[in-house]
């Protein structure tokens, strides 16, 4: 997964870019990129880690221009090394082309043996390269044409910033997995993966970037406007509202906490049971468990405290103490849980390894009972569109039963929201959702030979 930002028309392009991938540094945290352009010259900065330690003042100064695109990674597909970092960049005989992307696509094997049978010499192992082999192969004198027919030949989930000679380009995939939107900056315009990225620099929120369809910002302020593509039907990512976007954010047209929230409302409807209290695994349980405890009247409780400065470096005592990786990052309040049937409500289970260490951290300090709500149902199928589920045999609920993982885990009841009540929380149609890792069926073609692994295995 990963987050992207662009604006042009302003002369702290690079400062107020670094600002907005601060604001989107929850969607990924492995790398960090910014290119800027001048009228003259492109220039880039990007390494490993996060946005405040991979730029400095000093960096950001000679990232000059008016126009710069950024990019915060999570590697889904490609390698986490450095070639890999975005914004990705080229200068062509025609001139330049920097991407910025955030989905998978599903077609790119087919795409790149193409390209490569043709000639074409790949740089990185990422899925956009071949978007930028597109471009720049293109004989059309056209941007608008250009990126249509580049666009025309990927499937899967794109949300795209990109700068091509000049023109700051925004496009999203005719499903519209990914969010994307535009917003408008002390007479400059912004594109940002999530509106919590304009409210961060003072933008103003103008609209989404419909699926389908390539916004053109030139460099005299004009925007134009394409929708190359048929009406296809919608898929954006549910996941998005459950787990992955910030809550102080509006995605699709709306806000995520109220939406998560509603989420742990339906949840207490579904599965009642008699608790003391009713706490989250913060930070991303927090607004489920409070809609949890509202519908249902317990009282809502903070349990456990993260501790918000543990990077991901931090240093391991020698001595093995047991769940401290758990106990690093959450510490719970003895005199809170203490002879209590707790309540706790999840986002999602993955694995459940670290659901079972949470929970034994839980009964260590002194809960009587633990039982866990979860606010979406089993995760059973890999995403190919661009969050790093792991594989089928590594998702608990694909192999395991309800009452198998209960046991696994340590609790003394589990239950996930139901299908219909996920659908019916969203606060648009049901039919314009991605549900597959839910349910298995996949709203694209996905062929067979694309996985994660067999991807990695041929570069
Ligand atoms: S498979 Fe799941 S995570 Fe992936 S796009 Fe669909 S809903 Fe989102």
């Amino acid at each position: 997964m990963c987050g992207i930002f662009g604006i042009t028309g302003h002369k702290e392009a690079s400062r107020l870019t670094y600002l907005g991938l601060y604001a989107l540094q929850h969607r990924g945290e492995e790398s960090s990129g910014i290119v800027a352009y001048d009228g003259k010259k492109e220039r880039v900065s990007k390494g490993m880690g996060l946005v405040g330690d991979v730029f400095a003042e000093k960096t950001l100064k000679v990232l000059k221009g008016s126009l710069a695109i950024g990019h915060v990674r999570y590697s889904t597909t490609g390698s986490s090394f450095e070639k890999n970092i975005q914004p990705f960049m080229v200068i062509h005989k025609r001139g330049h082309i920097a991407i910025a992307h955030n989905g998978n696509l599903t077609n790119t094997l087919t795409l790149r043996k193409d390209l490569e049978d043709k000639g074409s010499i790949f740089q990185t192992s990422m899925d956009s390269e071949v978007i930028i082999h597109f471009l720049a192969k293109s004989k059309e004198t056209d941007i608008k044409k250009k990126i249509a027919n580049a666009l025309s030949q990927l499937e899967g989930a794109y949300s795209l910033a990109l700068m091509v000679d000049g023109v700051l380009v925004g496009a999203r995939d005719p499903h519209g997995f990914r969010p994307l939107c535009l917003g408008k900056y002390d007479g400059s315009y912004v594109l940002s993966s999530e509106t919590c990225a304009l409210d961060l620099i003072g933008a103003e929120y103008i609209r989404d970037v419909d699926p389908g369809e390539a916004v053109f910002i030139y460099p005299d302020g004009k925007v134009e406007s394409i929708r190359p593509f048929p009406k296809n039907g919608l898929s954006c990512c549910i996941f998005e509202y459950i787990y992955f976007a910030r809550p102080d954010s509006n995605i699709f047209g709306n806000n995520v906490y109220l939406v998560r929230k509603q989420l742990g409302r339906q949840l207490a409807k579904e599965s009642s049971i008699d608790a003391d209290i009713v706490m989250p695994i913060p930070d991303s349980g927090n607004y489920a468990a409070m809609g949890y405890a509202e519908e249902s009247g317990i009282p809502f409780e903070v349990g456990m405290i993260r501790n918000h400065y543990v990077g991901r470096t931090f240093i391991q005592p020698s001595q093995e103490i047991r769940d401290f990786r758990v106990r690093v990052k959450l510490n719970p309040i003895k005199e809170v849980l203490k002879g209590k049937r707790v309540l706790i409500v999840e986002d999602s289970i993955v694995r459940g390894t670290t659901s079972k260490s949470r929970v034994r951290t839980l009964r260590d300090a002194g809960a009587k009972e633990v039982h866990m709500r979860v606010s979406c149902p089993p995760i059973v199928s890999p995403c190919f569109y661009g969050i790093d589920f792991p594989t089928k045999r590594e998702l608990i609920a694909a192999k395991s039963s309800i009452d198998w993982i209960r046991d696994y885990i340590g609790l003394d009841s589990l239950q996930y929201l139901s299908m219909d009540g996920m659908l019916k929380s969203m606060p648009f149609s049901r039919d314009q959702f991605c549900v597959a890792c839910f349910s298995g069926k996949y709203p694209t073609h996905i062929p067979r030979r694309v996985s994660k692994k067999m991807l990695e295995k041929r570069r």
